[in-house]
């Protein structure tokens, strides 16, 4: 790894060695990575990808792991976390442009909140906005393929594809994301317009139905806390 390490420090991209992932996964298992990479924009991940591409390392992209079963023996070779400029998401006249790093709780509390109706399925699901579309992450009768419209992914080159939803072939908890070495950048939802009230009203009652029906203070697939503190958000 020697050739990317010295890659990333010219590039000031943050990182850690030999970094253990139950920390990064909500099973609280999982041993050590080689290399935890932390991009903060299009340009660091392009960077990332095309150094590992040429230092032939493998790697992978997580997002909060709420979906993700890690071996004891860990991963050799690098794994990249998005944050940074991935961690945002802008509101417009039709939905909603959001970061792959992205909290997809978040997204549904502030989307409920800007009046637009789409993502209250999707208030107690404790991932990322790109772990959400790499998985269809749904519940209640809607998933994430009734409300995506493009995605900016990038490919094992490092170059950038938009791809529409329908490239995305989405199954049950399926999409081409997880067939293709594509690393999902960004998202756009399209959503319509409703009363915030009432939008707010039906992301509470999902959220309500959540901490009835499952057992949050209890050990679990996801760290009860943070799911906790999230759901005490809403
Ligand atoms: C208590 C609990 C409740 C849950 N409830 C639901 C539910 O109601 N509905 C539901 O659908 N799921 C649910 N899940 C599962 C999980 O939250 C979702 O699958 C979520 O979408 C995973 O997002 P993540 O960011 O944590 O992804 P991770 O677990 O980090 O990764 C999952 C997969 O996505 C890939 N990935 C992550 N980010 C990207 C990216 N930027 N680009 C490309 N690939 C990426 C990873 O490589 C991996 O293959 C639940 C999980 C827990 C623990």
């Amino acid at each position: 790894m020697k050739e990317v390490i010295s890659a990333l420090e010219a590039a000031s991209i943050s990182y850690t060695t030999n970094t253990p992932l139950h920390t990064y996964t909500t099973w609280k298992i999982g041993g050590p990575c080689d290399l935890l990479v932390f991009p903060r924009t299009i340009e660091e991940v392009s960077l990332c990808v095309r150094t590992l591409k040429a230092a032939k390392r493998p790697w992978i992209v997580i997002g909060k792991g709420s979906n993700l079963l890690v071996s004891d023996e860990g991963f050799r070779g690098a794994v990249l976390r998005l944050s940074g400029a991935f961690d945002s998401a802008t509101f417009g006249g039709d939905g909603v442009v959001a970061g792959a790093g992205f909290s997809l709780i978040t997204l549904s509390l502030q989307a409920a909140k800007h009046g637009f109706i789409g993502l209250e399925f999707a208030s107690g699901i404790p991932g990322t906005v790109g772990g959400a579309v790499c998985m269809n992450a749904g519940a209640h009768g809607s998933d994430i393929s009734k409300i995506l419209s493009q995605v900016i992914v990038m490919n094992a080159h490092g170059d950038l594809v938009t791809l529409q939803a329908t490239d995305l072939l989405f199954g049950y908890r399926d999409s081409e994301i997880q067939h293709n070495p594509w690393i999902v950048l960004e998202a756009t939802f399209s959503l319509s317009h409703g009363e915030p009230s009432v939008i707010s009203e039906k992301t509470k009652m999902f959220k309500e139905k959540r901490v009835r029906t499952q057992p949050l203070k209890q050990h679990s697939a996801v760290c009860s806390e943070i799911l906790y503190r999230c759901l005490q958000r809403l």
